[in-house]
């Protein structure tokens, strides 16, 4: 690495070059202005001979003469008639130059003159330097120039701001640099992820000791490519490896390539491999490069620019010699519109999977998080890591920065598990919103809806337990929730539980059904979400009697939450549709069952909730298991309680 050399090229483009160039341009608009200036100013004076001037004394057609060293200035006498502006500058006493006429003569050491001015009554004078010549210099040349030139310095720059790099730096890379102390992330920040971590630590170590690995002849890997959904830690990743590799490291968006003008973004490219190459080893990093590297077949907007910038950037990975020690990280949460091109050997031909983080990485990655704010000695990390499956190491950060603010606001000087709770609920369902009151009827009903969800898990043999039920309405919409708890984490889900789940969420409206006779809105929610598992279970996950393990539909953009297409015929879809309703109607057929069966623990239960407003799962168990022993008294209805269980199976 040679230091100086980048020194220079990292100056910013409003450098040396600009500096002058303004300050020339300065100076030739002051000389300009000063010149119009005083051209629109000056008095019109015109030569007189001398003995024409002694013959306007002698003609009384002389007003005052001012006597300079060298000559002799003339006013004429007022031509009588006076305009408007000349009046009222007259009555500001204010003398307009600019209609007097004036004259001007040379000087000859003339004694009669003065006799002959004071018999004619005429004013005379000598000029008097009124003004500092200093001060006049600075007004006329300094000050304009200065203001000038700093028009100039606040337009350029905020042009730079806008197109990158000032007019002069169009085309420039505009790569960071990131050296080791820069970053300040290591692989030690980044939670999780060992198998990530274990593939670029490759890459790293490639860089420290080449030899090891050409000894055997094995080849460097050109470029990765880190693919995973957003928040994973894709980013942080690419910069824990600048920490770790401790060689230079050139970072760039993907979209900061792209400019308004046709061929910015390939000189961009040229430019940026150019800087690599001189400071190899190193590493170069595109990050969001989906925005470049867009399929080209796309017929639907396509983009001269941006394919100019990726057939460009396609030449320079096959352009540039991998022993010297160049790798090109890339990230994008979209692999599937990535132009083929790219992806194949010789280019980013590994592909590092930054997946979800697991129960166990969501624990290690709270415990990097937690680092620097203070925490109750009791607060249990395995726990909120439990409540959060499907947080990714954005969210998580976002939690715990939650609950330390939460922690403030409550006047505490620690971090306790209520805070981290109340972050986890704030991330999934909303601030409460205190300030909303229900009426009581309504209070009732959502309060009877979401026993009737906690009640239908508490029944069901392959649901998570029920951790809280509260009717505090959040700002997300929710009027009051359920919150599950796993007991561990779960990578499959069998049949029966899905049914199970379906039966759940359906137990909402159920409740309101059952307790009310009414249907109310405020069971959409849990309707989309069991159409939606329902449908996935028919049509993606094969657990359809009647379709079989036909793969109806796939899921495009699985990283950001996709889209669904659907592969079957109009014909097909139809039936799936009514397959849905069938397996729908079913699970909500034994919610219904439940709840009749479980009549006296939703009333009671209902009626706890109203008054608590929240209430924790024990709570809830305790009078549930009190209702069952009660009721284990009475036979009968202990054999209904029998009987629903086994409904939940006979699916
Ligand atoms: P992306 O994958 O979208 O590039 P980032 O790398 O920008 O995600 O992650 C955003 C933030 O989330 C990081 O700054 C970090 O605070 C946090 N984060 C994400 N993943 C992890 C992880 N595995 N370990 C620690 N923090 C993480
Ligand atoms: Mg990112
Ligand atoms: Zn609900």
């Amino acid at each position: 690495m040679n230091d100086n050399n980048n020194k220079n090229k990292k100056l910013p483009p409003s450098g040396n070059n600009s500096f002058f160039i303004f300050l020339i341009i300065s100076v030739v608009a002051t000389v300009i202005l000063n010149v119009a200036i005083s051209s629109l100013t000056a008095p019109k004076t015109k030569e007189i001979l001398y003995s024409d001037f002694v013959q306007m004394i002698k003609n009384d057609e002389i007003e005052e003469v001012v006597l300079a060293a060298d000559k002799i200035q003339v006013i004429k006498k007022d031509s009588g008639s006076k305009t408007t502006t000349e009046k009222l500058l007259k009555l500001w006493g204010m003398k307009d130059n600019t209609r007097q006429e004036l004259y001007y003569t040379g000087y000859i050491n003339d004694q009669r003159l003065l006799p002959l001015l004071d018999e004619k009554g005429i004013k005379y004078s000598t000029p008097i330097q009124y003004s500092n010549p200093v001060l006049e210099f600075f007004l006329a040349w300094i000050l304009p120039l200065l203001f000038i030139y700093g028009m100039f310095f606040l337009v350029s720059r905020s042009l730079s701001k806008k197109m990158g790099g000032g007019i002069m730096g169009v085309g420039q890379s505009k790569a960071k640099m990131y050296m080791e102390s820069k970053t300040g992330v290591s692989f030690r920040d980044v939670a999780g992820q060992e198998e990530a971590k274990e593939s670029l630590n490759e890459i790293v170590d490639f860089l420290h000791n080449p030899m090891k690995y050409t000894a055997i002849g094995a080849k460097q890997p050109k470029g990765a490519l880190l693919v995973g959904p957003p928040g994973t830690g894709k980013t942080l990743l690419a910069k824990a490896v600048a920490g770790e590799a401790n060689v230079p490291f050139f970072s760039l968006s993907g979209s900061e390539f792209v400019e308004m003008f046709v061929g910015v973004g390939a000189s961009r490219v040229r430019d940026l491999f150019k800087q690599a190459s001189q400071n190899a080893p190193c590493i170069i990093f595109i990050d969001e490069i989906d925005a470049i590297g867009k399929s080209r077949d796309n017929q639907l907007g396509s983009n001269d620019e941006r394919e100019q910038t990726l057939n460009q950037l396609l030449a320079e990975m096959d352009g540039f010699d991998s022993s010297k020690g160049v790798v090109i990280l890339a990230a994008t949460n979209r692999p599937d519109v990535l132009d083929k091109a790219l992806l194949r050997p010789g280019r980013f031909d590994r592909r590092i999977i930054v997946e979800k983080p697991d129960l166990k990485g969501r624990e290690a990655i709270l415990h990097v998080h937690v680092k620097n704010v203070k925490m109750a000695p009791e607060v249990d990390l395995h726990e909120i890591a439990l409540a959060t499956s499907g947080a990714v190491g954005a969210d998580l950060a976002n939690m715990v920065n939650e609950a330390a603010l939460r922690a403030v606001r409550m006047g505490r000087s620690v971090v306790i598990q209520e805070d981290l709770m109340e972050a986890v609920e704030v991330i999934i369902a909303g601030k409460e919103k205190k300030d909303r009151i229900l009426s009581d009827n309504e209070k009732k009903l959502v309060a009877y809806h979401e026993v009737g969800h906690a009640l239908a898990t508490a029944v069901s043999k392959n649901t998570d337990p029920v951790q809280k039920i509260t009717i505090v309405p959040r700002t997300m919409g929710a009027l009051g929730y359920t919150m599950q708890m796993p007991e561990e984490e779960k990578y499959l889900m069998n049949k029966d539980e899905i049914i199970d789940e379906l039966t759940v969420l359906l137990a909402g409206r159920a409740a309101e059904e059952v307790a009310f006779g009414v249907k109310t809105t405020g069971a959409s929610n849990d309707i989309e979400r069991a159409t939606e598992l329902a449908r996935n279970m028919i049509t993606i996950y094969g657990m359809s009697d009647k379709f079989g393990m036909i793969g109806l539909e796939s899921i495009q953009n699985r990283y950001l939450d996709g889209r669904r297409v659907s592969n079957c015929s109009q014909e097909t879809q139809a039936a799936v549709d009514d397959e849905v309703r069938d397996v729908l109607e079913k699970c909500h057929k034994t919610a219904v069952d439940i709840l009749e069966n479980n009549r006296t623990a939703l009333d009671r239960i209902s009626e706890f909730l109203i008054e608590k407003e929240t209430i924790t799962g024990k709570e809830f168990m305790e009078i549930f298991n009190k209702v069952k022993s009660e009721n284990l008294l009475d036979e009968q209805t202990a054999d209904d309680v029998q009987e629903t269980d086994n409904n939940l199976c006979d699916f």
